[in-house]
């Protein structure tokens, strides 16, 4: 007989348990409590630019071996757009200098021992130094654990460390970052190609989602959000939405993928991270000019990502929280201003938008980061998904799919058992 499960929340996290679970033959419902999928990895249109925008800039890597796969899964992974090999052109805005890091396409880290193809003005001593990172504990800080001054740190690592942990690195989980570096600059080139929904998020990673799901006979309820659990002895019995209460049977299941606030509220007593940081994009409707990469890296300037998209450059400036009480014009001059260093154009400031997500992710420092629950609850039909379970990652997509298929995973061996 088919089994039904309920999925509280449409972000990437519950999206890849849907998905999952309908592949596998369940009946899936899933209750939004927007108005929207997608979560914090959304599309919507601009009216400022008169642009569809993401909400963020999202890079993925070739190594976010469980994104991809949801991808491929939604019929969606050609639309993650990289180059062939990782190469990621950097500038320095203090000197002018420009440079491209090549991690080549193999599975090895081989390009550490090329002078050619590391950092300007790096030596293999300095790679080296980040050895103890890759064994770190989540409790060490990255302070602790790697020299954190230096070129290297400057040009390579800060940079990677500071969006994959949205900290500053020094004061992140070591654990977590070691984590990004074994999976990403470890396992070589092959793991490193920088991959962007080139045709906008919702449209690679959340629409076909909803497309497979409805033709799987899945519900997808917008603006139902689940107020309460009601529980018998040691499972969910009933779903309460205000007033549409849904029953639930004892061989049915629940996977709760809401943010950390949400499941804090919707079950007391459960530990969650309580601390999270901001992150700051603006977009720019200009055409990029001829040549420019889809993905610069910035240092020395208030902008650290520069992304190039169809008549508009976009721009990331994570661990944000300093800015987001800074006035709107003002913030959108300083940032063009960094762009047309960066990008090497000129103008005035052309038609922009500033989106400032406050609650981006949780605070990836080691405190936080034991804050983080596993997925399985003590009610033995409710898991629990989402960046901020734990995962092993910082808040990410590959972590957020990690956690979705791990609660679709649960789900099944329920079946069984
Ligand atoms: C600006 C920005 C830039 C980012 N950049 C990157 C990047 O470059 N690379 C990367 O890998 N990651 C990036 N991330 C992180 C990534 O977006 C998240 O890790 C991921 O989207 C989280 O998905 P989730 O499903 O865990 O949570 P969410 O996206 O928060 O989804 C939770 C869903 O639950 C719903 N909900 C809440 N309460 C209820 C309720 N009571 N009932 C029903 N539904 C409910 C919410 O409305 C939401 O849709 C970025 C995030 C932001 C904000």
């Amino acid at each position: 007989m088919q089994k039904t499960v309920h999925i509280i929340g449409a972000g990437i996290s519950g999206l890849s348990a849907a998905v999952r679970l309908a592949n596998a033959n369940y009946r899936v419902h899933v209750h939004e409590a927007t108005q929207q999928a997608g979560g914090r990895c959304r599309s919507y249109f601009d009216a400022a630019t008169n642009l569809t925008i993401d909400n963020g800039n999202h890079l993925l890597l070739s190594g976010n071996r469980h994104a991809v796969g949801y991808a491929r899964s939604i019929g969606t992974e050609a639309g993650l757009v990289g180059p062939k090999s990782a190469q990621f052109p950097f500038v320095d805005l203090t000197t002018g200098q420009r440079w491209l890091l090549d991690l080549g396409d193999g599975r090895l880290p081989l390009w550490v021992f090329d002078e050619a193809r590391r950092v300007p003005d790096t030596g293999l001593r300095d790679y080296l130094a980040l050895m103890p990172l890759i064994w770190a504990s989540p409790g060490k800080l990255v302070g602790d654990t790697i020299p954190c001054k230096g070129t290297l740190y400057e040009r390579l690592v800060q940079p990677l460390l500071l969006a994959a942990l949205n900290v500053d690195p020094p004061e992140g989980s070591a654990g977590l970052a070691g984590a990004i570096v074994r999976e990403t600059l470890m396992a070589g080139g092959q793991a490193c190609r920088p991959l962007i929904a080139r045709e906008g998020l919702s449209a690679v990673l959340v629409e076909p989602a909803i497309k497979l799901l409805q033709d799987k006979g899945a519900s997808i309820q917008f603006g139902h959000e689940l107020r309460a659990f009601g529980m018998s002895a040691n499972s969910v019995a009933e779903l309460k939405f205000g007033g549409d209460n849904v029953a639930i049977g004892p061989d049915d299941a629940v996977v709760m993928a809401v943010p950390p606030r949400p499941a804090a509220s919707l079950l007391p007593g459960l530990k969650t991270p309580s601390k999270f940081r901001a992150i700051v994009n603006a977009h720019f409707r200009v055409d990029p000019p001829k040549g420019q990469p889809p993905i610069l890296g910035v240092v020395g300037g208030l902008v650290e990502w520069l992304f190039a998209f169809p008549q508009r450059l976009s721009v990331t400036i994570s661990n944000g929280d300093r800015l987001v009480d800074m006035p709107r014009e003002e913030l959108a001059q300083a940032i063009w201003r960094d762009i047309c260093k960066a990008a090497g154009v000129a103008g005035e400031l052309p038609p922009w938008q500033i989106v400032r997500e406050r609650r981006a992710t949780f605070e990836a420092t080691p405190e936080q980061n034991a804050l983080r629950p596993g997925p399985v609850t003590t009610w033995k039909n409710l898991f629990l998904a989402g960046d901020w379970t734990d995962t092993g990652l910082p808040a990410t997509i590959e972590g957020s799919v990690r956690s979705g298929d791990r609660a679709a995973d649960l789900v099944q061996a329920m079946r069984q058992s």
